[in-house]
């Protein structure tokens, strides 16, 4: 058997170093552009959401006021101005909630591995585009499988593909003038994975587009940065899963993506792509 030389063995292990250097280097400038594609995302939502804060602040203001009319007249009525005080603090909470939802999406973390609900996954997401739904008049209908097998990996980043699928698909049907627009989220699950189906009546994806789709720096968008689908099929894969689009019937565009259900993931080859060590 042939012997490694010592000078063969430096070599090799100076070529390791570098080769992990090169995939941690990788991986941060990967983690720093889905970062910014998840903040741009956000930024789509700005308008929406500085609604959906208004509404439970000024709510707030107006219970405030009403509990300081209740506390000045004579005598005082405490019972009704504890009450205005009590939706106040649920007014406040609201707020919170949505403020700490679009915190949770946009701060800088590191990969995490949690054993995921995707349908609650989904849920969330959908309070976070609310406002966008409805300022769209977009029809939204969810079918989640009640029996969904749990999934591994980095809730946030998996958060962060359905949101980029969502938006993409009310941005496609924003410029529809009178055909239906109507969102339709499903997941299913067979033994092999679980899938999500994200449709809409949007336009559709031309024979073109469906090949380049996935291509960083691909987009038909005026301001688009056309990072998003590259970043989730990303992010998909390294969660043991894939991603991929089709044409929607009758009409629109159709994106999926399965995942390994957990009892079936490699957990430790999930662990070891998304960089974090098991917990
Ligand atoms: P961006 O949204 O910045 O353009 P993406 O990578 O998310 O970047 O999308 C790339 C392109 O794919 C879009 O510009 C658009 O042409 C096409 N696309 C994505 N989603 C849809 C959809 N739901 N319907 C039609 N075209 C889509």
């Amino acid at each position: 058997m042939q012997q490694f030389t010592d000078k063969q063995i430096e070599l090799v292990t100076a070529f390791a170093a570098q080769a992990t250097i090169a995939l941690e280097i990788t991986r941060q400038v990967q983690m720093e552009l889905a970062h910014a594609t998840r903040v741009v995302a956000m930024g789509h939502l700005t308008g929406s959401l500085a609604h959906e804060l208004k509404q439970p602040l000024s709510a707030a203001a107006v219970n405030a006021d009403a509990s300081s009319l209740w506390l000045m007249r004579e005598p005082p009525q405490i019972e009704n101005a504890k009450q205005s005080v009590q939706r106040i603090i649920e007014d406040v909470d609201r707020a919170s909630a949505v403020i700490d939802r679009v915190h949770n999406l946009v701060k800088k973390a590191a990969p995490r591995t949690d054993t995921i609900n995707i349908n609650d996954a989904i849920l969330e997401i959908m309070t976070v585009v609310h406002g966008e739904v409805v300022k769209n008049r977009i029809r939204v209908q969810t079918q989640l499988s009640d029996s969904l097998p749990r999934v591994r990996g980095d809730r946030v980043r998996l958060q962060q593909v359905m949101l980029n699928l969502i938006i993409n698909a009310i941005q496609a049907m924003s410029g529809l003038t009178d055909s239906i627009r109507e969102l339709r989220i499903s997941t299913e699950s067979t033994k092999e994975e679980v899938r999500v189906a994200v449709r809409d009546t949007g336009p559709g994806l031309s024979a073109d587009n469906l090949q380049q789709l996935f291509e960083p720096f691909f987009t038909t968008k005026p301001s688009g940065m056309g990072m998003g689908l590259s970043i989730c099929r990303t992010i998909v894969e390294e969660h043991g899963g894939r991603l991929w689009a089709n044409e929607n019937e009758p009409q629109g565009a159709l994106f999926q993506f399965a995942l390994p259900p957990t009892d079936r993931a490699d957990l430790d080859q999930i662990d070891a792509s998304l960089g974090t060590s098991r917990y």
